[in-house]
């Protein structure tokens, strides 16, 4: 008999023990995961330091322990012997884990969504007998998609990932975040360049080539949707290119695996099967089928009412109204702006960027504000006509003008998830009524093998979350005991100044009565930002008043997107005030900003002259 404690870690003791992952009579290897530990600054697994068939279990979930407790006990066995981790990588088609394993948590799903559940549809008879093509199929190749297969295949899966579109990628890498900050990148060069002019340095009145603008940034697209299909043929992932639908819970019928045009197939319906088509059965599937613009109902139908994905074709009016000031409406309005558009923003809400705290958005209304040709909000559009000379737009509201005319009106009022067109049913899978698919921690969908991830599944509609589930279902589906257990994930508006914030805001900390206290500093105030001859930028880091630990913050400045990180880990790693006032920042830099705000918040700031309390 064996008995097994717990290694040292670090410099915790009494830490909690969270799960026990195994028990008597369980069979298990070297490093097999026996128990999870949560310390201040992380979770972590143990691993075994034996192998065999557990005899008896000493802790349990709650207990605290320390370097040397007794976990189990172990009576070795030659069967068990091998490492776990040597045997799952070996594994082509490891068993999921067991759904009872994974709850389907309140969090997650609305109570309206579990009824949903309860009545969905009874999924079709596996036809295939338990023999499938491929052992993981990814419907969808954007950035949850295309990371979900990498992985599986990574993890020894057999894998296809099923994608309508030429390239790989998905909205973000071909009309969403990288083309706009390729444009954001040239609008940001214009304005620094016509801003030096007032230190000294003076350049020409820039002439803008939309053409070759718009074809570096294709370029810059190419490179990266090119490079995911190296990867995926590095791996060994079998791109198949069509619309995937599923005819049954492990079938999907994919229409178009021929090199016709994608119009031309989207132009006969997308149940049209067209040539080639092809019927594929997998074990596991995981949908990233994402989202798509919402269009506004009873707008005409003309060229010159476009989308974000329009607007990234780059023909510029000399007069544009954007529909919505939202992230995606104002990033695409900072391009034009700098391009020489004259540009008007109209918002329903009574702010721009909805939902964030106004101290942020302040800077960006306020430099806005002096450039825009007008800014309307709590303001709403209520007639669109298309006339010759122009598109014809009558508002009603606080802020509403006389009906204008514009060359281009641009309409960015959300997105909507493509649950309802993926034939879900058949799979008997749950889509609810606005078509996002409801997961647990896990990912999965109601019927187990059967995953969604990314914008598909949930808000926030963001690339980075879209990533991280992809990894964690891929996992999932493999057999390892993951869950998602982020605690934060970020927002970036990459507007002029860059709006960026994570964890509980102030708008959201009031609303719910979360207590809180806030350390911030004025970038007026930090060299590195006066260097850039910019002064509007804010940092602001809330805090548990009980712990002083990060609970969450906000930038507004050149490079919010980039800085907000650190306040994410923070966050993650339980940080306190004084970890992050006491961590050296490199100088000069924005990230001081950081620094400082914990340090205003701890009373020991020497950046600036901060009033004692009385
Ligand atoms: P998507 O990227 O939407 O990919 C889904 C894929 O599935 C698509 O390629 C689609 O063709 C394919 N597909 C759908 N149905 C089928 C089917 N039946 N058969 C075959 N294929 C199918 N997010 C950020 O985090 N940062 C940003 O800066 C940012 N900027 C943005 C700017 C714009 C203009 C836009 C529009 C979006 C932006 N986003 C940004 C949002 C981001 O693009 C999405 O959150 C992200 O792409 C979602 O990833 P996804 O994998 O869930 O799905």
């Amino acid at each position: 008999m064996t008995q097994v404690n717990v290694p040292d870690i670090g410099d915790f003791k009494n830490v909690e023990v969270i799960d026990v992952l195994v028990k008597p009579g369980d069979e298990i290897a070297l490093e097999t995961p026996l128990v999870t530990l949560e310390t201040e600054k992380a979770t972590m697994d143990v691993p075994s330091s034996a192998a065999g068939v557990v005899k008896s279990v000493s802790i349990k979930k709650g207990d605290r322990v320390s370097k040397g407790s007794l976990i189990l006990e172990v009576e070795a066995s030659g069967a068990a012997a091998a490492p776990a981790e040597k045997k799952e990588t070996k594994a082509a088609t490891p068993a999921p884990a067991e759904e009872e394993d994974v709850p389907f948590t309140d969090t997650i799903v609305r109570e309206k969504e579990k009824a949903a559940a309860a009545a969905a549809p009874t999924p079709a008879k596996d036809t295939s007998g338990g023999t499938y093509d491929f052992d993981m199929v990814v419907l969808g190749a954007g950035p949850g998609g295309y990371t979900a297969a990498f992985r599986a295949a990574d993890l020894g899966m057999k894998v296809a990932l099923v994608e309508r579109w030429p390239q790989l990628g998905g909205v973000c890498l071909n009309v969403g975040c990288i083309p706009s900050k390729a444009l954001l990148h040239a609008a940001k060069v214009i304005e620094e360049a016509h801003e030096m002019e007032s230190f000294g340095v003076t350049f020409g009145k820039p002439q803008i080539d939309a053409v070759k603008l718009k074809g570096w940034k294709e370029k810059v697209v190419g490179k990266l949707t090119g490079g995911l299909g190296m990867l995926a043929k590095q791996r060994k992932v079998e791109v198949i290119r069509g619309i995937g639908k599923f005819v049954s819970p492990h079938e999907m019928q994919i229409a178009n695996t021929d090199m016709t045009p994608l119009s031309t197939v989207l132009s006969k319906g997308e149940n049209a099967p067209g040539e080639g088509a092809r019927k594929i059965t997998f074990k596991n599937c995981i949908i990233a089928a994402g989202s798509e613009v919402i269009r506004l109902p009873g707008l005409p139908d003309d060229p010159r009412i476009i989308d974000s994905t329009g607007a990234l074709e780059l023909d510029l009016p000399k007069r544009m109204l954007v529909i919505g000031g939202g992230i995606i409406g104002l990033e695409m309005a900072t391009v034009y702006d700098a391009l020489g558009t004259k540009v008007s923003v109209v918002e329903l809400t009574d702010g721009l960027i909805p939902g964030c705290d106004r101290d942020l958005v302040r800077p960006l209304e306020k430099r806005v504000s002096k450039r825009y040709e007008k800014i309307m909000v709590k303001t709403k559009v209520t007639k669109v006509e298309a006339l010759k000379e122009g598109i014809r737009v009558t508002f009603e509201g606080e802020q509403a003008i006389e009906p204008q005319i514009y060359d281009k009106v641009l309409v960015a009022v959300g997105r909507s998830p493509n649950g309802k067109k993926i034939g879900a049913d058949a799979a008997g899978v749950v889509v609810n009524e606005r078509g996002f698919i409801p997961v647990d921690k896990q990912m999965r969908t109601n019927v187990s093998h059967i995953f969604a991830i990314g914008d598909i599944a949930g808000q926030p509609m963001l690339a980075h979350k879209a990533s991280h589930e992809g990894k964690l279902a891929a996992e999932v589906a493999h057999g390892e005991k993951r869950f998602f257990d982020a605690r934060v994930i970020p927002s970036v508006a990459y507007t002029d100044p860059e709006i960026a914030w994570v964890g509980v805001t102030e708008t959201e900390a009031k609303a719910k009565g979360i207590t809180y206290e806030k350390g911030s500093f004025p970038w007026s105030a930090n060299a590195r930002s006066l260097t850039l001859g910019r002064d509007d930028g804010l940092t602001k880091v809330l805090f548990d008043p009980a712990t002083h630990r990060v609970i969450g913050g906000g930038i507004v400045g050149p490079n919010a997107g980039d800085l907000i990180s650190e306040i994410a880990l923070a966050i993650e790693m339980n940080t306190d005030a004084t970890d992050l006032g006491l961590t050296i920042h490199p100088h000069p830099t924005l990230s001081e900003t950081v620094m400082f705000s914990a340090e205003a918040y701890e009373g020991t700031l020497t950046d600036l002259y901060v009033p004692k309390k009385a």
